[in-house]
């Protein structure tokens, strides 16, 4: 066991979250030891990985937030590398492409006339006889579209994300999430077109709208994570990598926290005046010493998995956007990334195209288990079931498996987190929660740093001056009502529930 130096704070995680703060208490003159598990990358879920010169992103991450204070960081922290890119996204369904979000006119045009009246009958039928009071997912969009829209351009792919029939999802995300969608609509579309008052390119794809675009570091979002620990670095602090959390505990007398950490068979020990922590909730609480009261809560938490299969293919890109979701039951891939669109740096070579294959999953299923050289073979098959790709032309794949992805919003989740919370703030003041599994959050990048930012003005104010539970999804601040009491959890990014869950 190796006793380290003293430090202000140490910080577990270098994700958005830990090195937004790290970098801010470094500004500050802070001493700060942030320790990251990864052997490699800072970035967390936001990180790039790299590969024989390409970089693949998780997910891919647009880089956009409501609020100026995130946006202002990221300017301060990678002033001169974000490129603005077109955003485009459209559904892969039986070889044709349909915007998203749908235009339903230009849907049924795509379906083509067997299959469009195939759709409209179901439509007068689920019009003619509606469910009453519609509680599944599968009910409230079969009442507005018809069952044949709803399996073609909902249930495959929505199934594929969140892991659960749509008949066992709550109607509520439907009505929330598919607001403004109607065939009335989608006939105003139809006519607004032919009036030539959409723009549409001469060769009949979707114009990139360009009102939406987005801004990207050229390199990925890894590169502005690589920049913070650059920073932290260059100010005198440490940022050790392959080093995860083994414990940590207070010492009663000095209120000083004792940080054990494990980097490969060494043991190291931080002492740490506050600990911030971005570790997903689950393991810390399992981490404290003596273990809390609301462990059985945390172990209740739950998450889904997400892996990558970037395949690089001898060809010109296979489509111009951004991403594609995959609506097609035949194959398991939810949506595939066009790392080129992205950014031209993504990909070295402008002889090959670089997609990622991205497949919901959870930890320990068959296709979290399966071994890369299988993902690899899986992903190739099906592209070519997609008929997006021939097999001859792929030269080269790798998996990025992303544990925790996704914190689970089930019934149970709400409580178990707040009991947690409740415990942990009243036992230890300097012990803090941020980020996306950190606090159990289904957030963009700019809530993990904005829960950062607040936690670094909290230990500067030497108390809990800002509630951080209390930043929405859009990462504002909104402050409880009543003086005295917490604020609820912020309002939260929708997600199916189960039907019987409790809201
Ligand atoms: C598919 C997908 C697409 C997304 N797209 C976008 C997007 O377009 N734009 C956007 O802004 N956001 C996007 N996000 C969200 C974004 O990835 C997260 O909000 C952000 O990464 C959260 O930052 P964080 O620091 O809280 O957590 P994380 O990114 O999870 O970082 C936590 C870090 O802590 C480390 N760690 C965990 N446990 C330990 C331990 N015990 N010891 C040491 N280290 C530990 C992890 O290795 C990790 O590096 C997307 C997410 C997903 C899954």
């Amino acid at each position: 066991m190796r006793d380290d130096q003293a430090v202000d704070v140490a910080i577990i995680g270098a994700g958005p979250a830990g090195l937004t703060a790290a970098y801010q208490l470094t500004k500050l003159g802070y001493s700060v030891t942030v320790i990251e598990k990864d052997p490699v990358y800072v970035g967390g879920i936001s990180r790039t990985v790299e590969h024989d010169g390409f970089r693949f992103d998780i997910g891919g991450h647009r880089f956009f937030s409501k609020s100026k204070e995130v946006v202002d960081l990221w300017n301060e922290i990678l002033p001169d590398d974000f490129i603005e890119r077109p955003r485009m996204s459209r559904i892969y369904y039986e070889g044709k492409f349909y915007s998203y979000p749908l235009r339903g006119f230009e849907a049924l045009m795509n379906l083509g006339i067997w299959r469009s009246a195939m759709c409209m009958l179901s439509y007068a039928k689920a019009k003619a006889f509606p469910t009453k009071d519609p509680r599944s997912f599968e009910q409230w969009v079969v009442n507005q579209f018809g069952h044949k829209l709803y399996s073609i351009f909902f249930k495959t792919y929505t199934e594929k994300v969140w892991g659960m029939p749509c008949d066992e999802m709550s109607a509520d995300w439907a009505a929330q999430r598919i607001k403004g969608l109607s065939l009335g609509g989608a006939v105003i579309d139809g006519l607004k077109r032919s009036l030539g008052l959409n723009k549409r390119r001469n060769d009949g794809m979707a114009v990139k709208t360009l009102l939406e675009t987005f801004r990207y570091p050229r390199q990925g979002p890894g590169m502005m994570w690589d920049a913070a620990r650059d920073k932290v670095l260059a100010g005198g602090n440490r940022v050790l990598m392959g080093t995860a959390l083994h414990q940590i505990s207070q010492d009663q007398a000095t209120g000083r926290w004792r940080v054990a950490a494990r980097r490969g068979d060494e043991m190291l020990t931080i002492n740490a005046g506050h600990v911030i922590s971005s570790a997903p909730m689950r393991e810390l609480a399992g981490r404290i010493h003596p273990l809390p009261a609301t462990l059985p809560n945390a172990l209740d938490l739950n998450y889904r998995d997400f892996l990558t299969v970037a395949l690089m293919i001898r060809s010109d890109d296979l489509f111009p956007d951004n991403w594609i979701y995959i609506h097609d039951p035949r194959v398991k891939v939810g949506r595939v990334q066009n790392f080129r669109s992205w950014s031209p740096e993504m990909v070295p070579d402008e002889a090959l195209a670089c997609v990622g294959l991205e497949y919901f999953c959870f930890e320990g299923d068959g296709l979290w288990s399966a071994s890369d050289d299988d993902l690899v073979a899986l992903a190739t098959k099906e592209l070519a079931t997609l008929g997006l790709a021939d097999p001859a032309t792929v030269v080269g794949g790798r998996v990025v498996r992303q544990e925790k992805a996704y914190p689970v919003y089930d019934d149970g989740y709400r409580t178990n987190v707040e009991e947690m919370r409740g415990e942990l703030e009243a036992r230890y003041p300097t012990l803090h929660l941020v980020g996306r599994n950190g606090m159990h959050r289904y957030n963009n990048q700019d809530h993990a740093m904005m829960t950062a930012m607040l936690t670094v003005r909290n230990i500067q104010a030497g108390e809990r001056i800002y509630d951080i539970w209390a930043v929405n999804e859009d990462a504002e601040y909104h402050e409880s009502g009543n003086e005295g009491e917490r604020a609820a959890l912020a309002s939260e990014r929708l997600v199916p529930a189960r039907l019987g869950a409790a809201a």
